[in-house]
């Protein structure tokens, strides 16, 4: 019943690239834990959504660990979340729950899903495997929400996002899903400033945009937030062959990127500086004989968290962005990383190593932002929407309406082909469908205004 819910409400990961949650559900675990840690600095989202929605939260999370057997169900938070911590254990008591609230420490990525992993049931994912491999399931905050309005039969149509940064007054937003981001940023105050450096995501792992490209982003089912950079904090990453020619001219193989990865702390077989090593010897590029390496391949493990290269490599070097480049090129010539399924144990000085976040945020230039903590939130009704067909792993969705037809906030508009992996897709206004093209559906909101 939930799955089909869930299926039917076009509920998808809202922390990550948006694996259909009726496929994540459809399983059993002995754990299901909510990642409450939210480790990327400057967004609020699943902070605010704690404090406003805990009952919600609470619910969705018993609603999804029934659906998968579990034994243990656990949101998992900071240990500095104390109003968010109020929240949720008030909701648990409210509800009868037999839901744990969790303490993490404060270091980054204590977010990523295989760290959170490790920390609630001392298991390590094994290298290239999931976490139902150790038997969890994770979901996050945003999604638990989104499961919550599912079983209540409200589909997933708008979108709470944290507008943060160098912006005059940092706020969350609550907007429908299609919303340009233009849109949001002149709500924020940000009205004539789109020279600017933006972040779609968190500053760690998001997808950084100029001021042009922002202009032709839309809202998806999942973005979190949206932040304004200053100068100082933004990470220019140049193309691969540039990347290279620096490795061999400055990399002095310190290892630092090795030793403070946090993947290669749970013990798995990644070690970027090798990567790095190799990388300099690669001529004018990386053949096929290069992505035969088993160091290049154990770039497909790297999360991608950026440790190495924002905080640990002293050259200047970006192992993060290489791995994301090898990952490119080994996915395009059919290479999969071979897991053998064996779980790792962590290296004994993983606890030594792990970086506190006032550190990182310091190190990435953005600690004078960090005190804010917004609570507001405007609710915005843009005179337009353009709603992506895919904005979750799968296949894309094939629309269901054409230009002229008028729909109503919540209809199917789009179901991905019959079979495939994927969500299906609901209007977020009431309006006219003004045109239908082959990855999006725009529709003329009514009433609609900024
Ligand atoms: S930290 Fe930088 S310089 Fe040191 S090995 Fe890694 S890439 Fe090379
Ligand atoms: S981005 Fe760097 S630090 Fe993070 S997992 Fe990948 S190699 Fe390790």
């Amino acid at each position: 019943m939930l799955l089909e819910q869930v299926y039917r409400a076009g509920v998808v990961g809202c922390g990550g690239a948006g694996f259909p949650t009726h496929v994540k559900l459809d399983c059993k675990a002995e754990y299901m834990i909510i990642n409450g840690a939210e480790c990327e600095p400057l967004l609020n989202t699943d902070k605010y959504l704690m404090r406003h929605f805990a009952k919600e939260i609470v619910s969705a999370a018993e609603l999804c660990g029934k659906q998968v057997g579990a034994a243990h169900i656990v949101i998992a938070i900071k240990d500095y979340y104390h109003a968010e911590r109020e929240a949720l254990l008030s909701a648990v008591q409210e509800l009868g729950s037999r839901i744990q609230v969790f303490s993490l420490s404060n270091y980054y990525p204590a977010g990523d899903e295989q760290m959170i992993v490790y920390e609630v049931t001392g298991r390590v994912v094994p290298p290239g495997g999931i976490p139902i491999h150790v038997g969890a399931v994770v979901s996050n905050i945003a999604t638990m929400l989104a499961v919550y309005e599912a079983a209540e039969d409200r589909p997933l149509t708008h979108k709470y996002l944290t507008i943060g940064g160098e912006v005059p007054e940092p706020m969350l937003l609550h907007v429908p899903v299609g919303t340009p981001l233009k849109a949001c940023m002149e709500a924020a105050g940000l009205r004539a400033e789109f020279n600017r450096q933006y972040v779609i995501g968190g500053p760690m792992m998001g997808r950084y945009v100029s001021g042009e490209e922002l202009g032709h982003e839309v809202v998806t089912k999942t973005t979190s937030g949206i932040l304004v950079l200053p100068e100082s904090a933004v990470f220019a990453s140049p193309g691969l062959q540039q990347m290279i020619n620096r490795a061999r001219s400055v990399c002095i193989q310190c290892h630092y990127c090795t030793d403070l990865c946090p993947r290669h702390l749970l013990g798995h077989p990644l070690e970027p500086h090798k990567i790095m090593r190799k990388m300099a010897t690669a001529g004018s590029g990386v053949d096929d004989d290069m992505l035969k390496d088993r160091d290049i391949q154990n770039a497909a493990i790297c999360c991608e968290c950026g440790v190495c290269e924002r905080f640990a490599c002293p050259m200047g070097l970006a192992p993060r962005s290489i791995n994301a480049a090898l990952k490119r090129k080994l996915a395009a010539a059919g290479i999969r990383y071979r897991s053998d399924g064996v779980s790792t144990e962590p290296l004994p000085f993983r606890n030594y190593r792990m970086i506190p976040a006032p550190s990182l945020t310091a190190r990435v230039g953005l600690a004078e932002y960090m005190s804010a903590h917004p609570d507001k939130c405007l609710e915005l009704n843009p005179p337009q929407v353009e709603i992506l067909l895919k904005q979750h792993v799968g296949a894309p969705a094939q629309p269901l309406v054409q230009a002229g037809d008028r729909v109503s906030e919540g209809r199917l508009i789009a179901a991905p082909p019959e079979g495939a992996l994927g969500a299906v897709i609901h209007s977020s206004v009431d309006g006219i469908v003004a045109s239908v093209t082959k990855d999006r559906i725009v529709i003329d909101s009514e009433g609609g205004l900024l």
